[in-house]
């Protein structure tokens, strides 16, 4: 990036060094808050309606009024991109409940949410792990119950992807009374070899995916018959495929589970034909 990097906070967009948050901020404290991330392709954000549409489904979900409106989000997501001359990478939205001395109970219904943004240059979509494809590792799902909220508090994925870096692989899928739940900050999703697609069904039990709502739309084009259930490690390792997908990661092909090689051990067609879909769908984007 050649010009300085600015952030968004409360009103301002601010060189990054100077956007300072106090320490009572209750996302700091509890992380009582909630995030968002969309990702920007030749300048422009993909799918952002529908992850601004999740952000204020999950502020509510939390009693967190949303502080701004959708045309308000999308001019100050557009601003952003702009100042920091972004083409290709993320932008990061976060809002937590704001600044009040440390009580568990909520604070005053006029305290001012915390608004931050930021974003990170990133190539999202010429990723050199989407060629050889990524290898995941298996772990426990130690969270809480409300996954279907985006809330900052990660700690679970943060242990589950030290995890899968200490092995060497890209994501950790977590693992629920026998099932995948979903990866660590991703969807998981196998093909059969009997050419069924196959995603957990959504619940509690897991975010709903923004990329995992449009592969799932494009998937209709490509003639993979299509199911949402449960599935577990051996049949995901007995897949003729398998890939996760998420805002940064698009569609990433699974080459390997707990070091057990999938179908051929390369990206396979149905998953690199998905990318491609989605990768189209992405650049036409607004
Ligand atoms: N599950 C979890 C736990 C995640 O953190 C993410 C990424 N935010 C996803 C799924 C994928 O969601 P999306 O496609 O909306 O990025």
């Amino acid at each position: 990036m050649s010009q300085a990097r600015i952030v968004y906070l409360n009103g301002d967009f601010l060189p990054f060094a100077e956007a300072r948050v106090p320490i009572m901020d209750r996302g700091f404290l509890f992380a009582d808050g909630i995030y968002e991330v969309s990702a920007v392709l030749d300048g422009r954000l993909v799918d952002n309606e529908a992850h601004l549409a999740r952000l204020d489904r999950s502020l509510g979900e939390i009693d967190i009024r949303n502080p701004h409106s959708l045309s308000e989000w999308v001019a100050l997501q557009t601003d952003l991109v702009a100042r920091n001359g972004l083409s290709e990478g993320l932008v990061y939205m976060q809002v937590t409940r704001g600044v009040y001395e440390r009580d568990f109970a909520y604070p005053p219904a006029d305290t001012a949410p915390t608004v931050m943004m930021f974003t990170q240059a990133k190539a999202v979509a010429k990723n050199p792990l989407a060629e050889s494809g990524a290898k995941v590792i298996t772990v426990p799902d130690l969270r809480w119950k409300r996954r279907d909220i985006k809330s900052v508090a990660l700690l679970a994925q943060v242990l589950a992807k030290q995890q899968a870096a200490a092995a060497g692989v890209a994501e950790a899928w977590m693992v629920e009374d026998d099932a995948v739940t979903e990866g660590s900050s991703s969807t998981a999703f196998i093909i059969t070899k009997g050419g069924t697609l196959v995603t957990r069904p959504l619940s509690t039990a897991l975010l709903p995916g923004i990329t995992r709502q449009a592969v799932l739309r494009l998937a209709a084009e490509t003639g993979l018959t299509l199911e949402e259930r449960l599935f577990g490690v051996a049949e995901a390792k007995d897949a003729a495929e398998a890939f996760y997908t998420s805002a940064s990661a698009f569609v990433m092909p699974v080459v390997a589970i707990d070091g057990h090689v999938v179908g051929e051990g390369r990206p396979g067609a149905h998953t690199r034909r998905l990318r491609e879909l989605y990768l189209g769908m992405a650049r036409e984007s607004v």
